[in-house]
């Protein structure tokens, strides 16, 4: 599973090598989200204008007003996907660059992305081939309603915020399964973990976040 990484120069791997080790300083300390963030060319999912500062511990943006998550958010989520256990099959909504897709699926044995603005789901969808990651399936479409057609899933990840934990995405989990989601307004959001129980969910507030919107309706 892990993707073909030639015609990458050694600075990008030494850079990336430094951007793990500040991600284990700010603690994460998940040797597989590390492993794979150390291995995972993310200067691919950017312009090539922006390609030199994919290393960087930022945002970065990527059209359409949308952004690649940092590095740091990347992991955190990830990794706090992974502390749920049993995680195989995954839905994410927001795929943008594809970026978060890509840790993903060398993590989790399939993963399902949906993305609302059509031009960045197709590059994603070359990005994704280039690295041979073939257990990702992409769809064009409004990730509020989830996948009910691929559902249930043991773990969902949002990469943009809601005002509010969205109903239908609890409910196309697993029982036990969780959900990774920024909530909140632009003035105020909250990383957080919301687990599905026999009865309903219960939601746990990791710590404060910065996130675009999650907007409802397609781009095409
Ligand atoms: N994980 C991405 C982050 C992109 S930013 C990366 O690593 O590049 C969040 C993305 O969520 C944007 O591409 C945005 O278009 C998308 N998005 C926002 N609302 C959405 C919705 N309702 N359904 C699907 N995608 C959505």
């Amino acid at each position: 599973m892990r993707p073909n990484v030639n015609g990458i120069g050694m600075t990008s791997q030494r850079t990336r090598a430094r951007l793990v080790e500040r991600l284990f300083e700010q603690g994460i300390t998940d040797i597989r989200v590390l492993e794979v963030m150390r291995t995972t060319p993310r200067h691919l999912f950017l312009d090539e204008a922006l390609a030199h500062r994919a290393y960087e511990d930022a945002s970065l943006p990527i059209g359409f007003n949308q952004t690649l998550s940092q590095p740091y958010t990347v992991a955190r989520m990830t990794a706090l996907l992974l502390a749920g256990g049993g995680m195989k099959r995954v839905l994410e909504v927001g795929t943008g660059s594809g970026y978060q897709t890509a840790v993903l699926a060398q993590l989790v044995e399939e993963v399902y992305s949906i993305e609302r603005i059509r031009p960045l789901q197709e590059r994603a969808r070359l990005r994704l081939r280039e690295l041979k990651l073939h257990n990702v399936t992409l769809r064009h479409g409004d990730g509020f309603g989830g996948w009910a057609a691929k559902a249930p899933f043991d773990g969902i990840l949002t990469t943009a915020a809601p005002r509010a934990v969205p109903q239908e995405l609890v409910e196309q989990l697993r029982v036990g399964g969780r959900l990774v989601i920024p909530v909140g307004d632009d003035r105020r959001q909250q990383l957080s973990v919301v687990t599905r129980t026999e009865t309903g969910f219960e939601v746990r507030e990791v710590e404060p976040a910065r996130f675009v919107p999650l907007l409802s309706g397609m781009v095409r």
